[in-house]
C-alpha cells in the first residue's frame, strides 16, 4: 500500500481566547465553587466563540486548589470527535506532567472538574486518567433536553463504579449556573450538535438548515 497518504500524528490546541480568559484567574481555586464557576465561564465562552460545544473541564490539585490544566470542547476547532473538554484537560495535564498516570503514588491528589456529568467516552477517560476526585456542577437530563447532545449509554451505577475505584464524586455545585449555559446554547438557532445520529441528527439537520 501507499503509506504516504496515512496520517501519522494528531493533535489539538486550545484557542487563544482561553489563555486570555485564564489570565485574570488566580493561581489557586480554593473552593469547589471557585472551580465550577471557572468551568461554567469557559463553557459559555467556548460555544460563543464557536470553538466547540458548551463544555469545559479543569485538572486541579484537590488539596491546594492549584490549577494544572484547563480544557474546552474542541470538536469543531480540531475536527476530532474525541476532543471533549475532559479529554483535553486530562491530556494537557498529562502533557504538562510528562506522565500518563495522574494518580501516581506520592503525587498530589488530582481532580477533574467538569460542568456536567461526563458522556460515555469521558466516563472511561476520567476513570483511566488516575484522578482521585470528580467534581461536577451537576448531572441529570438537562444537558440532553436543552442542547440535543447525546451522553451515550451511561451505566445507572456510574457513581458506584467510580467509588469502587477509589474516585470520589461530588455533584451539584452551582448547578443552576451550569444549566443556564446549556439553555443559552440550546436557544441559539445556529448551534451545531456534532455527535448526533438518527433522530437527533435529523433534528439538528433541520435546525441548522
Ligand atoms: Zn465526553
Amino acid at each position: 500500500m501507499d503509506t504516504s497518504a496515512l496520517a501519522t500524528s494528531f493533535g489539538a490546541r486550545l484557542p487563544d481566547w482561553v489563555a486570555a480568559e485564564l489570565a485574570g484567574v488566580p493561581e489557586v481555586l480554593a473552593t469547589d465553587e471557585d472551580r465550577i464557576r471557572l468551568v461554567n465561564r469557559l463553557a459559555e465562552r467556548n460555544h460563543r466563540e464557536n470553538t466547540g460545544g458548551p463544555f469545559a473541564a479543569l485538572v486541579v490539585e484537590s488539596g491546594t486548589g492549584r490549577l494544572l490544566s484547563a480544557g474546552v470542547n474542541l470538536v469543531l476547532a480540531s475536527g476530532l470527535s474525541s476532543t471533549h473538554a475532559e479529554v483535553v484537560a486530562l491530556s494537557l495535564a498529562q502533557t504538562r506532567l510528562g506522565a500518563w498516570d495522574l494518580g501516581a503514588p506520592g503525587g498530589p491528589g488530582l481532580e477533574l472538574v467538569v460542568n456536567w456529568r461526563p458522556c460515555v467516552m469521558c466516563y472511561g477517560a476520567a476513570m483511566w486518567s488516575g484522578v482521585r476526585r470528580l467534581l461536577l456542577a451537576g448531572d441529570g437530563p438537562e444537558v440532553e433536553a436543552l442542547t440535543g447532545f447525546d451522553e451515550g449509554p451511561m451505566r445507572e451505577d456510574w457513581v458506584e463504579q467510580f467509588d469502587a475505584r477509589g474516585i470520589e464524586i461530588v455533584r451539584g455545585v452551582l448547578r443552576d449556573e451550569a444549566v443556564e449555559v446549556f439553555r443559552a446554547y440550546g436557544e441559539r438557532d445556529d448551534a451545531v450538535v456534532y455527535n448526533a445520529r438518527g433522530a437527533a441528527a435529523e433534528a439538528t439537520a433541520s435546525r441548522s438548515a
